[in-house]
């Protein structure tokens, strides 16, 4: 069968959903977007805007239970825990230790760089045919502490091993070419290749394509999946309705829906929040990471926005947490010049779709093979949902995929 026969609902219409959405509609598939909008419809826009070349390592590597324990105990607010995450909170933690081997980084790097570079030419092919902007200067890892030297060579070393393209660049001659930044800067690392988008931006064009193309939306909330060997049933508080696949795309909420097929998606909330704050001096030209802060930044068109946080907790915790806010732009003084007051604070927060290996969902679930799962993206979903929705597409149409995009199947062992 090929997609112009079918039918498709796509649950979930954040970035992943509506990248799906699209590439499906092009491949002729008759396609049905459902999502209940706000409160949940928000992590797509929240998030840092980041589209990273480099990201090719999975967040469960080599040093990362180090980095969380250091934050945990330091209380930096970069990586929390809370009793909201529930029961799969023990068994999702063990999972993401025993991930974080050089093992693991092998196997999966390949395949986040094909799932990255898919959705990179699909990103440059937007940039190019709508009004999405980029920004044109390499990405800068700014580290202040005092380990600074320590910390930037270890990490140039690290990537260099896994063949990303990590410079060291001199801090003095950064703080002239990037005035907003203060003299605290005592390292720099280099990204050639990545860059930042507004991420409300992409959501918009994908949105706009999707109409384009006939793509229906229904403001819903899906409440039961049913499925045979033949189709899936969609069912809303109001009505339910037949389709031959189904795309679970619902982001942190992918792991209660997934349930009503008998599934088990050990897919965790990590929270985070960004503000973005307009009428800022000297807007940088690039992103930056502020390492030691763990704090993102990207020069948007309407303020420059800045992100962090990463909290595993309940998908009901949505609400945005002012202490964090005002902690977040404090902390990120130490680094940039900011003026002392604000209009305007533009708060959002989302709940990032974590899964223990850092390893996204794409692919059939094993047991309703028409319910496609693309989730599970975590702190990359922004810059890896394009490729997820042309892989989707390739799936339900019968096209075969690469052995490395097959590693992101929801078959592989999961806890
Ligand atoms: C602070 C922060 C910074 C980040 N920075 C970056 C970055 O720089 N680059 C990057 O690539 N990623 C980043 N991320 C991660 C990225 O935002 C997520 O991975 C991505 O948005 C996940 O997209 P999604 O479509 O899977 O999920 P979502 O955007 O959460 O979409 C899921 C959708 O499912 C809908 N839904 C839920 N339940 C139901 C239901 N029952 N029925 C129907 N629909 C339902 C929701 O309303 C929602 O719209 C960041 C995230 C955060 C929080």
């Amino acid at each position: 069968m090929t997609s112009a026969q079918n039918n498709v609902t796509v649950i979930g219409g954040g970035i992943v959903g509506l990248a799906s959405a699209w590439e499906l509609a092009k491949d002729g598939a008759s396609v049905i977007v459902v999502d209940p909008g706000e409160p949940k419809f928000c992590t797509s826009l929240a998030n840092a805007g980041w589209i990273s070349p480099s990201h090719i390592i999975p967040f469960a590597a080599p040093g990362m239970v180090q980095t969380g324990v250091k934050n945990l105990l330091g209380r930096t607010g970069a990586f929390a825990m809370t009793p909201g995450a529930g029961p799969l909170l023990a068994a999702w933690t063990l999972k993401f230790a025993r991930s974080c081997t050089d093992a693991h980084v092998e196997h999966s790097a390949p395949a986040l760089k094909e799932l990255l570079d898919t959705s990179i030419g699909i990103i440059g092919g937007l940039t190019e045919t709508t009004d999405l902007k980029r920004t044109h200067l390499p990405l800068w890892y700014l580290y202040t502490s005092d380990n600074a030297e320590h910390d930037a060579a270890h990490e140039v070393e690290l990537l260099t091993r896994y063949g990303i393209d990590a410079k060291r660049f001199d801090p003095t001659e950064a703080v002239k070419q990037e005035p907003i930044l203060k003299s605290s800067v005592k390292a720099v690392v280099a990204f050639e290749g990545d860059f930042g988008v507004d991420p409300g931006k992409l959501v918009e064009i994908y949105r706009r394509n999707c109409e384009l193309l006939g793509v229906t939306f229904r403001k819903e909330n899906v409440t039961g999946i049913s499925h045979t060997s033949r189709n899936v049933t969609i069912s809303t508080a109001t009505d339910s309705w037949v389709s031959d696949y189904a795309v679970l795309a619902a982001g942190a909420w992918s792991r209660e829906l997934a349930k009503y097929v008998g599934e088990a998606l050990p897919i965790l909330a990590a929270k985070g929040q960004s503000v973005t704050l307009p009428g800022v001096p000297n807007m940088p030209e690039r992103t930056f990471m502020l390492a030691d802060q763990r704090i993102a930044t990207n020069p948007l068109d309407w303020g420059l926005r800045m992100s962090t946080g990463y909290t595993l907790t309940s998908t009901k915790d949505l609400a945005i947490n002012s202490k964090a806010t005002a902690k977040l732009i404090a902390t990120a003084r130490e680094v940039l010049n900011l003026p002392d007051t604000f209009e305007k604070k533009n708060e959002l927060a989302g709940v990032r779709p974590a899964a223990p290996d850092g390893l996204p969902y794409i692919g059939a679930l094993p047991k309703a093979p028409r319910v496609i799962a693309a989730t599970g993206h975590g702190m990359l979903g922004l810059m890896m949902g394009p490729g997820t929705g042309k892989f989707v597409a390739d799936m339900v149409s019968g096209r075969s995929v690469s052995r490395d995009i097959l590693k992101f199947s929801p078959a592989r062992p999961r806890l």
